[in-house]
């Protein structure tokens, strides 16, 4: 709470609000369940800060006294004018980037004299710089994602026959057996699927001699992973070989070049460059990664225009891609941690196209 409010007075922000997201739990190890009812946090720079909750959620607040109050709202009485309280003569207020637009508007319709500003400003580089315990947990999701990654390489997950979606439960489900709470997301992307980077899985059976692109992470701790690999069912032909081996060669690059001090943009541009002079750069559609932590997508973002510098802490993807429309695609990708010497990667398995017999 001390750095918030050391970033708040940096920032010039009064106070700040915050409700359904990561940055609640961060703070104060509560998540808010998404509902219509409002749940939120006031710190202002110096009151001691408030956690306004529905009574009925009460129960669930692990109590912090050192850290906030409670505040608890019946049904009948109206949490937005317990939150405008709680800001007393605040102004500047940064209100949570994942709060529901409605209680912005009805907390202007109160208090028509604030000015707002988005919780990033002052949460994000907080978040964004993890601490030793932080790294420890996001290495135990690397490492579960891993296993769940070389079951795949190792053939042990059937593919040819089944549909993506049937594959895309079975790495679920290994997430959830190696230790994951959540299931955040697991793309099964077959053949001609594999040109869409979010491609939803679905009833498209996969065939032999096809790429089978699985991209998947959950939540474990509170800290997520995120990992992708392609393998080939049977021999995959040379031109798709050359193509995986442009990307393998841009993924690699881009994790050796992270350091301390390294710009995002300029890690984005090592991986760019490659696809590029391959030929493939208009196939390569997104940004080369994404800060992760208690969400899977997070400050620091690796992509062109971020001119933000890693520091030590930093956890990240590194996940080029190449997508032909209509023929094929693929992508690789492992979590990273900058540490002081350089690059600590938290995937560790085959980064190789693997082909496997079934
Ligand atoms: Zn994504
Ligand atoms: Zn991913
Ligand atoms: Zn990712």
């Amino acid at each position: 709470m001390a750095r918030v409010r050391n970033r708040m007075a940096t920032v010039g922000v009064d106070a700040l609000v915050l409700s359904v997201g990561a940055d609640l739990p961060y703070l104060t190890g509560y998540r808010a369940m998404p509902l219509e009812r409002l749940t939120a946090l006031v710190v202002t720079r110096e009151s001691p800060p408030v956690l306004i909750v529905p009574v009925l959620e009460a129960p669930r607040v692990t109590p912090r006294p050192r850290v906030f109050v409670v505040e608890t709202w019946l049904e009948t009485q109206d949490p937005v004018s317990l939150m405008a309280a709680a800001l007393g003569d605040s102004r500047r207020v940064a209100v949570g980037d994942t709060m529901w637009a409605r209680f912005v508007v009805e907390l202007l319709a109160l208090r028509p004299d604030l000015e707002l500003a988005r919780s990033a400003e002052v949460m994000s580089p907080l978040r964004a710089v993890k601490d030793p315990m932080e790294i420890e947990a996001l290495r135990r999701a690397g490492a579960a994602a891993d296993r769940v990654g070389r079951a795949l390489q190792r053939g042990e997950i059937p593919l040819v026959g089944r549909t993506e979606a049937e594959v895309s439960s079975e790495l679920g489900a290994r997430l959830r057996s190696e230790g994951h709470e959540r299931v955040n997301f697991a793309i099964v992307a077959a053949g001609e699927n594999a040109a869409s980077p979010h491609h939803h899985p679905g009833e498209r059976i996969i065939e032999p001699g096809e790429v089978v692109l699985c991209d998947f992470g959950g939540t474990m701790d509170g800290y997520c992973s995120d990992i992708t690999r392609c393998v080939f069912t049977g021999e995959p032909p040379a031109e798709f070989r050359e193509l995986y081996s442009l990307l393998l060669d841009a993924q690699q690059a881009a994790v050796a070049s992270v350091r301390p001090g390294v710009t995002c943009e300029s890690i984005d541009r090592v991986a760019r460059d490659i696809i590029t002079a391959g030929g493939h750069g208009p196939h390569f559609i997104h940004r080369t990664g994404h800060g992760i932590g208690m969400e899977e997508h997070e400050d620091p973002y690796i992509v062109e225009g971020n001119s933000e510098p890693l520091v030590v802490g930093h956890a990240f993807s590194i996940e080029p891609g190449i997508y032909v429309p209509g023929r094929w695609g693929a992508r690789l990708e492992d979590i990273v941690v900058v540490g002081p010497e350089g690059v600590e990667p938290l995937n560790r398995i085959d980064h190789e196209l693997v082909t496997v017999e079934s």
